[in-house]
């Protein structure tokens, strides 16, 4: 598949668009999305294994100041029985994502990565926050090999106001190394936070396009409970699905997921989504004893079964892929080694 690259940088007019622009700015996001990935879409399954988390971010219910939250970690084996015999045909990838929590890395992460390595195909990607770079070692020669990390927030001084992960520079240099070590790093930022302005969320494309990623999404800010910022306004909707598009017209090749909180922002803001040029959907097979206590946003979450994510990609006129995001990635990097021979 080839990758392409072009001129394209949003302007706070892109961001802001409504109405007939809006309109037009999805329209070309999705003509790339098509061009680029047919009408394909990934379908990934997550798995919640801990919502024990040592920071504290503002904007996430799952901060260790919340002492309201029951706290869990998952079984290894319950998690690795469901997943060998009982998940979705339509699965080809498993995101295994915690709180930032090294013990469930440890005692859960790598022997499910383990145990699905040994029996399955899979393509594995985690998403469990700034590591020590043994542990990465660790878990890419357990078999995972697509590390999802969000800068979160494109600036400095914000990132450090919203209380987001360790530092600004620190989460940087760990997508640097993730990408140099081998891993396909996914991240992506936060759209409609309180006081954030439109040059604000320009400066999140500005960080996104100088790191070495794979894919990168965008999530909507919904005010989480039992957080510093639970009376503030959710996001609107314009900022989040336009930014999506933005991104998909910036970098027509990278894989850009249908967050599932785009349903709590507006009723079809998933279908939306993969309208504006979403091209990866993910299924939540968290076993339903603990899943009520993994509350990023709210407790009221909502919930992608299969039912829904495959609802979704027919009704837009997409299908699944039958490749995995892994495999997807793997035939990339294969085709990019032979062109720089060539
Ligand atoms: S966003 Fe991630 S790192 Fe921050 S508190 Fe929530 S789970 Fe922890």
């Amino acid at each position: 598949m080839p990758v392409q690259f072009n001129d394209f940088f949003p302007t706070a007019a892109d961001l802001e668009s409504a109405g007939a622009a809006q309109a037009a700015l999805h329209g070309r996001a999705a003509e790339a999305t098509r061009k680029q990935f047919h009408r394909e879409v990934f379908v990934r399954a997550v798995v919640e294994v801990s919502n024990f988390c040592r920071e504290n971010c503002a904007y996430c219910g799952m901060r260790r100041d919340n002492r309201t939250l029951k706290r869990f970690r998952a079984h290894h084996e319950q998690l690795a029985e469901m997943l060998l015999q009982h998940r979705p045909a339509s699965v080809t990838d498993i995101n295994i994502q915690a709180g930032e929590d090294p013990v469930a890395v440890r005692e859960i992460v790598l022997p499910l990565i383990r145990s699905l390595r040994r029996e399955t195909s899979l393509g594995i990607s985690v998403c469990l926050g700034t590591l020590a770079p043994e542990l990465y070692a660790e878990l890419q020669s357990a078999g995972a090999n697509i590390y999802i990390i969000k800068f979160e927030i494109g600036d400095a001084a914000q990132y450090e106001k919203f209380a987001a992960p360790g530092g600004y520079d620190e989460r940087l240099r760990h997508i640097r190394l993730l990408a140099e070590t081998g891993w396909n790093v996914s991240s992506g930022f936060i759209a409609g936070l309180p006081d954030q302005t439109l040059a604000d969320l320009l400066g999140n494309f500005e960080t996104a396009r100088s790191l070495p990623l794979s894919g990168c999404s965008v999530s909507p800010f919904i005010p989480g409970n039992e957080t510093p910022l639970s009376d503030a306004l959710p996001a609107g909707s314009n900022w989040t699905l336009n930014s999506i598009a933005a991104l998909r017209l910036m970098r027509p090749d990278w894989v850009i997921p249908a967050v599932s909180a785009l349903n709590l922002m507006e009723h079809d803001g998933y279908r939306h989504g993969l309208r504006a040029g979403a091209n990866l959907v993910t299924m939540n097979l968290t076993p339903d004893d603990v899943r009520g206590d993994y509350v990023i946003y709210k407790r009221d979450r909502f919930i992608m079964t299969e039912e829904h994510v495959l609802t979704a990609i027919t009704a837009e006129g997409l299908t699944p892929s039958a490749t995995g995001l892994a495999e997807f990635y793997r035939e990339c990097a294969e085709k990019n080694s032979v062109a720089a021979i060539l």
